[in-house]
């Protein structure tokens, strides 16, 4: 149940209309991996925390390197050389004590990637590469639980909400890797899309708002416009072409 100080740190959330003190426990029953702790991972992870979700696993299995700081916002110039997931915890925990910030410091490949998602109700892409986008794609989609992708470029980026059977998976929209990663990327650029999957996984949770579910999010910093491409499910998919719909 929610204690007297969880009242007061989520007020001013809890007053939303639709979300209340229910949708503060659900959010709080929910248990969430965010996989990468870069930048798209530095802001879920913050959000997440401070919104406070139940758990969150963190995985990355890469250390602080001072090339990531224009964008890693998780870390400062004291955390270079420390593995990330542990300056991530601390940093989350320090943000929010109630939240249980789990970590893994692995790669995430096809042999352990079930198991590292284990028990989890939904899986964040913060990934900076296809290879292991569409391993998540696949478990996600396997284990029926929602996947929210999102990735950055430059000043631009993209996101969208999968929801396995429902709507158009990683390999529908991407039969293959889009471009070449890593890619170029300013601080701002995750910022906003991370916010977005940030937004995406609270309002799923509460039940409230409209997803981003069928649609890529085109996000382009530099003529600050957003589009919206319309998705559909392709039906020869090889990732979710098996699954049936009548969920929605
Ligand atoms: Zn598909």
């Amino acid at each position: 149940m929610t204690t007297g100080e969880e009242l007061r740190r989520y007020e001013r959330q809890m007053i939303i209309e639709g979300f209340g003190r229910e949708g503060q426990e659900r959010l709080k029953q929910t248990r969430v991996v965010v996989a990468g702790a870069g930048g798209l991972g530095s802001v879920v992870s913050i959000y997440l925390t401070v919104a406070g979700v139940g758990k969150i696993r963190l995985i990355d299995h890469d250390r602080v390197e001072l090339g990531n700081l224009n964008r890693q916002i998780l870390y400062g110039n004291r955390d270079i050389g420390r593995r990330k997931v542990d300056s991530a915890k601390e940093k989350l925990e320090s943000l929010n004590p109630e939240v249980k910030v789990e970590i893994v410091s692995e790669a995430i490949l096809e042999d352990n990637a079930f198991e590292l998602v284990d028990d989890c109700d939904l899986i964040v892409d913060a990934m900076d590469n296809f290879t292991t986008r569409y391993i998540l794609n696949k478990v996600a989609i396997n284990r029926d639980i929602p996947f929210f992708h999102g990735a950055v470029r430059g000043f631009e980026g993209r996101a969208t909400t999968i929801i396995p059977g429902q709507t158009a998976c990683l390999k529908c929209l991407y039969t293959r890797a889009p471009q070449p990663e890593p890619a170029p990327v300013v601080g701002v650029a995750p910022a906003v899309i991370g916010s977005i999957q940030a937004t995406e996984v609270v309002k799923y949770i509460v039940g409230i708002g409209d997803l981003l579910t069928n649609r890529l999010l085109i996000y382009d910093g530099l003529s600050l416009e957003f589009m919206e491409m319309k998705l559909k499910r392709r039906p020869d998919c090889e990732e979710c072409q098996h699954l049936t719909e009548g969920r929605e």
